[in-house]
């Protein structure tokens, strides 16, 4: 039977791109969405991908969320874990609830999402989980400490947890993309941008379906001795 794949944010940008990748690969895919109902209808109908809305930054919304998943589709068996947000400011512009959004949805998703999957995982002696962390988690940004902090934590958050999943089959990775042409980069301003460009030695934004090949393999069969790793998909910009 085909094993069950959920993508947190996974009716546009990068996360669609990882759906429609792990369909490819014979998974039944759940995608994950916040409340962007047009475009969830939209993916879902072009491609006959279940969307199910939920707040990732909510915990019980998360476990409720995945069991209904489990009881509609079957037990979960990978979490894509790519739903994130941002509210960049430097940090005199930037208050509490900037800090606190950006802290409950990029990191605590991830915490409510493992809680919701891992122990089946684990459970059943099978599991992948991938993170999506950011270049910026690896070098910070300016006005981005929020989101910095956030996404550091998912690499951190990742070799705790691929320690606990190794013996069991379970294995977690992050992924950390470099600059994605999806609407999260459009929000940058265009010279802000540019100077962004100029620094990929590859001298281009990435595409959502190469951070998606990178899913791919993580959560494939073959990618069991693979745990614990972040895998940087960034055109050379920053090498870590
Ligand atoms: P987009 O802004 O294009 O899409 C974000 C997705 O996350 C949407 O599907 C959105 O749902 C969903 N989402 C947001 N908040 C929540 C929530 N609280 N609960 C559930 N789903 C939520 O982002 P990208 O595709 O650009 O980014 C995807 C991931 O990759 C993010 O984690 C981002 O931080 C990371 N990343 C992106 C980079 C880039 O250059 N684009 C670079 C490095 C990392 P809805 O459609 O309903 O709004």
């Amino acid at each position: 039977m085909a094993r069950v794949a959920i993508v947190t944010g996974g009716t546009r940008g990068i996360g669609a791109a990882i759906s429609l990748a792990l369909m490819k690969q014979g998974r039944t895919v759940v995608a994950n969405y916040a409340g962007n109902e047009a475009k969830a209808r939209e993916f879902s109908d072009a491609h006959g991908i279940r969307a199910y809305k939920w707040d990732v930054g909510d915990h019980q919304a998360c476990l409720d969320g995945c069991a209904q998943v489990t009881q509609e589709v079957g037990p979960v068996d990978i979490v894509v874990n790519n739903a994130g947000i941002t509210r960049d400011g430097t940090l005199a512009r930037m208050n509490f609830d900037d800090w606190n959004d950006v802290m409950r949805v990029n990191l605590g998703g991830c915490f409510n999402m493992a809680k919701a999957c891992f122990p089946g995982m684990v459970e059943r002696g099978w599991g992948r989980i991938v993170n999506i962390g950011s270049i910026n988690g690896q070098a910070g940004q300016y006005g981005q400490v929020n989101y910095a902090a956030a996404k550091s934590g998912i690499h951190g958050f990742t070799k705790a947890l691929a320690q606990e999943g190794a013996k069991k089959g379970v294995t977690v990775n992050a992924i950390a993309p470099g600059y994605i042409d999806t609407d999260m980069v459009a929000a940058v301003p265009p010279p802000v941008l540019e100077k962004i460009v100029a620094k990929i030695p590859v001298g281009r934004l990435g595409h959502a379906e190469e951070i998606a090949r990178g899913v791919v393999f993580l959560t494939s069969e073959d990618a069991g001795f693979v745990t614990g790793s972040t895998m940087s998909i960034n055109g050379g910009q920053h090498m870590y």
